[in-house]
């Protein structure tokens, strides 16, 4: 079947339906009194690491300067601290000397040039840091931080609150609308609300009125450091989601006073980072936590912020339609795409390129101390390095691969002028993702396939599919640049494993493209990232099994597998917004779980299962496996697979016999390059090898769609 691009099928998401009509309460000003924004989204504070060093201004003004362009009302910028000691990390961004002004100016200028108002984020870590000198509440150290805090003095808080409104102050100087006070996920100012770390016997503690002394002390500090014609956001935390967190009265006592004290904002954060509940990782239900928003904006007249889990315009618009915010922040869906505003404005919400909520590029990013970007747009934090000029001369460009890295390629390439066709040996596009759509609490990696798809036909890439490409097709075509994505195959066992060969031994591919079916007891062989998720999805009730709803549904471009709804995702975690105001920190007694069948999963390798994961989700799939009775089994020999199940050594040396009906082999990937000329071939066209294609052993979308862009942008 050929495709040209422009008659390609192209898949819709439900906000699809409402392209052209707009998104009236998004759309609707806010009037601030002293100040209006033009619209109700709000980009939230991310850490970038662009912002810790002044060298790095010009890339972090270009950044916002983008975002700015794209029609966000209001900015709010990474964590700047007020002090040394309240470093995130060794020598983090700082606001405390007329110096520091001169960089932020950058910033300001380049984002007031696009009509658009940025807030300069305030964050004392307490606790948190990464450093030394750290000081809290108490002397309680975190359970994910590596240095026991010191009890701050009173002295020492005063002169916090001194250093709270020297920044605000240099902050107004250096041409920021506002700043944001963090008093949210569990840092100083959050430290000192909760009973969890507070246990001081002073006027700093005691009951909520103790606990709150400090912000509020500090809030009117900064009100009186920068007069009234100046935005005051206060990110309050709605539910700590921790033991010996607020109440939900107390946080409306907090919320009242702040009101008081001079707020003219509330952004509402949901739980600590020290946490035990996931709150924005995918599998986190859209706007699963809005209600609690709600709740506030019941008990104060200033506008409220909503945020975690909303990255589409749909979403959004509900949230504010009904009342439950004034405001939406959104952090990550604007390194996903700089334009969101501008394209929801413009009835182009299909074209909005969607965070997934992998937090693969970004929050991994921050904690592994590498500059941020997104999985889906390298181009995040890189817009001065990675620049998608239009090209000189177009040139004929031939993508082989329709996975995620020849789709960013097509997609530049074509963006830049070249005539770019893809050709693609099965009929559906996207690859590996389209395994990774299927997998519950996964469905939002659909996005990027509908994305790309859409993209390459706005671009007017051609697209073939079921189309084998030969290296002879390859010659004749006369390509100036051939790029080769043709991505990876699921290692096989056959001839490494005696039984691999039989029927009930199948691959991760079979199984999440619907085509074979699995008995009530299965064997995982491999416990990668693959290996979780093949767990995750044999052990969970929701979701259609998936040879059920076949191969075809499953091949369907315009196909969104359902999520799981927001209520029966709280009471698998075991949050709850208590009306009664006695539920310790928003947590309940979490519902067990009856998993679907009995699974083992196993590797060769020694220790802990997932420890190769990322950080900040590989955590959130083992308690996944763990709650859902998946048995880990880790230092095993695989011996032979017969027709009773698979016979393994176990790391005791003894031989054991598990009785599955099913084996699913999830052993890694091999890569698949075989149009890649030989040495000594001297073919006529320029080819590139990227993505999968290149390297199957750390396979990772990441690189995937990076090469491809990386590639496509300099050709
Ligand atoms: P992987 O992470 O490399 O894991 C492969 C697994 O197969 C390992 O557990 C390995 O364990 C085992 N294995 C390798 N060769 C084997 C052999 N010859 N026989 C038996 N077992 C073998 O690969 P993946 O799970 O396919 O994931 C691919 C990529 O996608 C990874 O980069 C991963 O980060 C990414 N991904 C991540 C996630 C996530 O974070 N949730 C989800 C999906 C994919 P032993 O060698 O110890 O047996
Ligand atoms: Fe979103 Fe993933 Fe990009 Fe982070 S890396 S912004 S989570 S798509």
């Amino acid at each position: 079947m050929e495709a040209a691009a422009t008659n390609q099928s192209v898949p819709t998401t439900s906000e699809s339906q409402q392209q052209n009509a707009s998104y009236p309460h998004i759309f609707k000003p806010l009037d601030l009194g002293h100040t209006t924004l033009k619209n109700r989204i709000v980009m939230g504070s991310m850490h970038t690491g662009l912002e810790d060093r002044f060298y790095n201004y010009g890339k972090l003004a270009a950044y916002f300067a983008e975002r700015a362009k794209g029609g966000v009302a209001m900015m709010i910028t990474g964590g700047i601290s007020p002090n040394r000691e309240g470093w995130l990390l060794p020598a983090g961004g700082t606001m405390n000397r007329k110096t520091d002004v001169i960089n932020h100016q950058r910033v300001t200028r380049a984002v007031h040039k696009h009509d658009s108002k940025i807030v300069m984020q305030i964050l004392h870590s307490g606790r948190y840091g990464y450093h030394p000198f750290v000081v809290s509440a108490s002397a309680i150290k975190s359970p994910i931080a590596p240095f026991k805090p010191r009890q701050m003095s009173i002295k020492n808080i005063q002169s916090t609150v001194e250093d709270y409104a020297r920044c605000a102050k240099l902050a107004r100087q250096a041409g920021y609308d506002g700043v944001e006070i963090m008093g949210s996920e569990g840092y100083l100012l959050n430290q000192f609300l909760s009973k969890r770390v507070n246990k001081r016997t002073d006027e700093y503690g005691g009951d909520i009125h103790g606990r709150m002394k400090f912000p509020l002390e500090t809030v009117r500090a900064v009100r009186a450091a920068v007069g009234d014609d100046f935005i005051i956001i206060f990110r309050l935390s709605m539910a700590d989601l921790v033991p010996e967190g607020n109440v939900m009265d107390e946080v409306i006592t907090v919320a009242r006073a702040l009101e008081e004290a001079g707020v003219s904002i509330i952004n509402t954060g949901i739980g600590w980072h020290e946490a035990r509940v996931p709150t924005i990782v995918t599998s986190v239900p859209r706007a699963a936590f809005t209600d609690f928003t709600a709740e506030i904006k019941r008990h104060v007249s200033i506008p409220v912020m909503a945020a975690n889990r909303i990255n589409m315009p749909e979403t959004a618009e509900q949230v504010l339609a009904e009342d439950q915010a004034d405001l939406i922040q959104m952090a990550r869906p604007f390194l996903a795409d700089a334009d969101w505003v501008n394209k929801a404005r413009n009835g182009k919400t299909d074209r909005i390129n969607t965070c997934i909520a992998c937090n693969q590029a970004c929050l991994d990013h921050t904690f592994e101390h590498k500059r941020s970007t997104c999985l889906v747009n390298p181009r995040a934090c890189y817009e001065t390095e990675l620049v998608y000029n239009k090209a000189k001369k177009p040139k004929k460009v031939a993508v082989v691969g329709g996975g995620v890295a020849g789709m960013s390629a097509a997609t530049v390439a074509a963006t830049r002028g070249h005539n770019v066709t893809l050709f693609e040996a099965k009929d559906i596009l996207g690859g590996q993702f389209n395994y990774a759509k299927v997998i519950p609490g996964k469905e939002e990696f659909f996005e990027t396939i509908r994305y790309y798809i859409n993209e390459m036909q706005h671009q007017g890439v051609t697209v073939k599919l079921n189309t084998k490409v030969t290296k002879e097709m390859l010659d004749k075509g006369k390509f100036d640049h051939v790029i080769i994505a043709t991505g990876v195959v699921p290692r096989s066992l056959e001839g490494k494993l005696e039984g691999a060969e039989l029927p009930h031994v199948i691959s991760y591919a079979d199984l999440l493209n619907g085509t074979a079916t699995v008995g009530d007891k299965v064997a995982v062989i491999g416990a990668g990232g693959i290996g979780f998720d093949v767990s995750e999805y044999l052990t969970s009730k929701h979701g259609q099994p998936l040879h059920e709803l076949g191969e075809q549904t499953l091949k369907d471009p315009s196909y969104r597998p359902k999520a799981q709804s927001i209520k029966a995702w709280r009471e698998e975690w075991g949050v709850t917004l208590d009306t009664d105001y006695q539920s310790d920190g928003g947590l309940q007694k979490p519902e067990p779980i009856t998993p679907v069948r009995q699974v083992y999963l196993m590797q060769r390798t020694k220790g802990r299962l997932g420890a190769g994961l990322n950080k900040t989700t590989g955590w959130v799939h083992r308690a996944h496996v763990k709650s859902h009775g998946v048995m880990q089994m880790a230092g095993v020999q695989y011996e032979k697979v017969t027709a009773e199940g698979i016979w393994v050594t176990n790391p005791q040396g003894q031989s054991q016999l598990l009785r599955v009906d099913t084996v699913v082999v999830c052993a890694g990937q091999e890569s698949v390059n075989d149009l890649m000329p030989n040495v000594g071939d001297a073919p006529d066209a320029e080819y590139h090898l990227i993505g999968g294609a290149k390297l199957a052993a750390e396979l990772d979308a990441k690189r995937a769609i990076r090469d491809g862009a990386e590639v496509a942008a300099q050709i």
